[in-house]
C-alpha cells in the first residue's frame, strides 16, 4: 500500500499524525507521508486516518 497526502487540501489538523504516527507526520502546516511502502502491520491505521482526516487529504493505493 501507498499513502499520499494533497497538501492543498490538507490544514495540518494531526490527525493522521495521531492515529498513524508510522506513516504521517506533520512538517510545518502540512502532514507528510514518511514511508515509500505503507508496512502491512500499519495498513489498518493507515485507513483509519485516511477515513478520518477532515479534509479527506489522505489517498491510498492498494
Ligand atoms: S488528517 Fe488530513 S488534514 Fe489533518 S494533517 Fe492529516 S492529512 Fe492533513
Amino acid at each position: 500500500m501507498r499513502a499520499k497526502v494533497d497538501a492543498s487540501l490538507c490544514d495540518a489538523s494531526g490527525v493522521c499524525q495521531e492515529v498513524c504516527p508510522q506513516v504521517f507526520t506533520l512538517a510545518g502546516d502540512k502532514a507528510e507521508v514518511k514511508v515509500d511502502e505503507v508496512p502491512p502491520e500499519a495498513e489498518e491505521g493507515a485507513r483509519k486516518a485516511a477515513l478520518g482526516c477532515p479534509q479527506q487529504a489522505i489517498s491510498l493505493q492498494e
